[in-house]
């Protein structure tokens, strides 16, 4: 590995906020104070958050990972993810008397809940998201003779209404800011009495993270965005990167991945990482650059968050009796 450019030149820009949202902490910490709580294992339906380093960790702890309800044994314990589930995984757990811990982000239940107000008053409700995405079913699986899945600027063309006096969309929470402007803008060209959500269903997470990511993006090479290839919002920081002005950008899991040849004539590299990715894949991938030369770190704070959550009401209950 040959340096290109002087090492004093080389430094690194650290979007802020990055990593762990509201959503995905109580969501992991679910996990982890059942499995002290009621003892290994504990079932989790579908990965807790889309991270491979957070699956892995809970697993070595006792967690099990499974796709359906069905591989639950009867009367366990399962843990529903971040992303939501669709009513109909509730009556499966229910006809399979499994002891369930729901850790849908309040922000994805916000967005049934539009989902089942405007379906009751029998609006078509066109759902902007990603097709095969957990939260995309979940909500879909509210009210599926009411929604349609718009994925793209090129399905809007495939659209088709009862009654475009009652049309709504909503989106999935973790998408580009910017694209679902474009999507939206496209629906009202066709339907011009289109209904906005009552209030922003991009979560304030992805936003903000995709606001830090601009901020620095035009002053970087290269935008190493920390997180795993199923992760929406850490797939479309990338997207934004490129989009603001850096030359080039992957989404990497780990430091390992980081290629050198990435580095070579880059004196400014950005750093963030999507909501699902804890802070010491960061400081790996810190500790990985300084070992090339990019020693300066610089932090670059845009928005201040302060979002918590509580935990699963469920959970709760059983921690305080105990
Ligand atoms: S990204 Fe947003 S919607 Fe998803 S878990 Fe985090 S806060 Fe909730």
């Amino acid at each position: 590995m040959e340096p290109q450019t002087p090492t004093a030149t080389r430094r690194v820009l650290v979007a802020k906020p990055r990593g762990y949202c509201a959503g995905v902490d109580r969501a992991v910490e679910a996990v982890e104070r059942a499995l002290e709580q009621y003892g290994a294992p504990i079932y989790v339906r579908k990965q807790i958050v889309h991270n491979v380093h957070v699956v892995k960790t809970l697993e070595a702890k006792g967690a099990i990972f499974v796709e359906e309800t069905e591989e639950v044994p009867e009367g366990e314990i399962v843990v529903f993810s971040a992303h939501g589930v669709s009513p109909a995984v509730h009556q499966e757990a229910a006809q399979r008397q499994l002891r369930t811990i729901d850790a849908t982000c309040p922000l994805v239940t916000k967005v049934h809940n539009e989902a089942k107000r405007f379906a009751n008053q029998d609006y078509d409700i066109l759902l902007i998201g990603h097709e095969g995405h957990e939260e995309v079913e979940g909500t879909s699986g509210e009210a599926p003779d009411h929604i349609q899945l718009v994925d793209g600027l090129d399905s809007v063309d495939r659209v088709t209404v009862k009654d475009p006096s009652k049309l709504v969309w909503l989106s999935q929470t973790t998408l580009s800011v910017d694209e679902t402007i474009e999507t939206v803008n496209r629906l009202k060209e066709r339907f011009p009495t289109l209904l906005d959500p009552p209030s922003d269903d991009i979560c304030y997470a992805t936003q903000n993270r995709q606001v830090a990511v601009k901020e620095l993006a035009a002053e970087c090479q290269l935008v190493i965005v920390v997180g795993s290839q199923n992760s929406s919002n850490s797939k479309r920081l990338v997207e934004v990167a490129k989009d603001y002005g850096a030359d080039a950008s992957y989404l990497v899991d780990y430091a390992a991945e980081i290629q050198d040849a990435w580095l070579e004539g880059v004196t400014t590299v950005g750093v963030t990482s999507g909501a699902s990715v804890p802070d010491d894949l960061v400081s790996d991938v810190l500790a990985h650059l300084a070992a090339r030369g990019f020693g300066d770190v610089q932090e670059v704070e845009s928005v201040k968050e302060s979002m918590r959550f509580a935990l699963p009401h469920e959970l709760r209950k059983d921690l305080r009796a105990g």
